[in-house]
């Protein structure tokens, strides 16, 4: 499975389980949990998915630290704009 199907499997999942959350409410805290569950887990494979500075799609090569810029560029342009504002 590949990071992409992965998060399109958990957004359906996360999906499902508003719904159901929203029918049965007060009858099912499990629900609940796994909606937030899977809403967490979503956030944090979704938010590494994307370069932090131009948003463009990142490959992970599964080494070391997860990237967050798609490029050399992008991070040395993050960093002088973090300084900028401090
Ligand atoms: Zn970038």
């Amino acid at each position: 499975m590949t990071r992409n199907e992965l998060i399109r499997a958990l957004r359906v999942t996360e999906a499902a389980l508003w719904k159901a959350g929203n029918l049965l409410r007060d009858a099912a805290p499990d629900v609940l949990d796994a909606q937030q569950e899977v809403a967490r887990i979503l956030r944090a494979v979704d938010s590494s998915e994307k370069c932090q500075r131009c948003g463009c799609a990142l490959v992970q090569t599964g080494l070391g630290r997860p990237k967050r810029y798609c490029s050399d560029n992008c991070r040395k342009y993050a960093y002088a704009e973090k300084r900028q504002t401090g």
